[in-house]
């Protein structure tokens, strides 16, 4: 079942695209006033042939080196002022690297092969991008208007069972003393309850470890479900403190979408290479 997403839909969700040179974003509008650059990247706008034109952000497995820096510059154009990105090698675990100063920002996926592994990236530096890449799995960007905190973090099945939306507002705590009722979040596109799909080592394993699992799956065909991540992201979130009203969510499937999104589902197969699209935070 595809689902169509407006325009309308997305700024009731507190979302808009930012256009320029044919690069396009979705941005948080609740979160740019709590004062964070934001923005989640689309396919749109860049020199990768997956097929042409398409802005692919990391995966050096999946592109070359230069596309993707070429790519990383065109994105980074749609927020004024000058950017040290900030990621990691991300392995869908519940790790976070906290960035504490400019000189220590940088992209730990980069054509010299250097690995930072972790799947979210805090800080309140002045100048740090936080990003992190997806192509299905659930982006969420976090800021505190009161401390200038944020974080970006990737929020697959196995981050969203590892609870690192969780984790990363208690680091958020821990490090800058912020509360969780001042958090704004705003979860990007990925792929949604319309299409994601799983199998019964997914759904026993969410069953596991959350008593209210049930309500996170539809079934579909014997032993499979779809699976709804952005509830269980929000559900986890809303129990860490954070007030619904603050959480914004994309109204938009990265496999429904292709058009607009990579998804590693709807591509893998059919063309081999995926491009990768990224999820970005800083202080304004
Ligand atoms: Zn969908």
């Amino acid at each position: 079942m595809e689902i169509i997403t407006t325009d309308q839909d997305l700024t009731q969700a507190g979302f808009y695209w930012r256009d320029a040179d044919g690069v396009r974003a979705l941005v948080c509008g609740p979160l740019e006033d709590d004062g964070f650059v934001n923005g989640f990247s689309t396919r749109l706008g860049g020199v990768s042939d997956m097929p042409r034109d398409s802005l692919s952000l990391a995966g050096f497995n999946d592109d070359k080196a230069e596309n993707i820096l070429e790519n990383r510059r065109r994105f980074l154009k749609l927020f004024p002022g000058t950017w040290s990105l900030a990621g990691c090698w991300q392995v869908h675990g519940a790790d976070i690297r906290v960035v504490e100063k400019i000189e220590d920002a940088k992209p730990a996926e980069n054509e010299l092969g250097d690995t930072i592994y972790c799947d979210a990236i805090l800080s309140a530096a002045d100048g740090v991008l936080a990003g992190v890449k997806t192509a299905d799995c659930v982006p969420l960007l976090i800021g505190d208007p009161k401390t200038g905190a944020f974080a970006a973090v990737h929020a697959g099945w196995r981050g969203t069972l590892a609870e690192i939306g969780v984790v990363a507002v208690r680091r958020l705590v821990n490090e800058y003393n912020v509360q969780p009722e001042n958090l704004r979040v705003a979860i990007g596109a990925s792929a949604g309850p319309c299409c994601y799909e799983v199998g019964n080592d997914v759904i026993d394993a969410f069953t596991q470890k959350f008593p209210n699992a049930e309500k996170l799956f539809a079934p579909t065909r014997e032993g499979h479900a779809l699976i709804d991540l952005l509830k269980s992201n929000q559900d986890q979130l809303i129990a860490a403190g954070v007030r619904p009203d603050r959480i914004h969510t994309a109204p938009i499937c990265t496999m429904c979408r292709t058009d607009l999104f990579f998804s590693y589902r709807r591509e893998k197969s059919v063309n081999g290479n995926v491009g990768r699209l990224m999820a970005v935070i800083g202080r304004l």
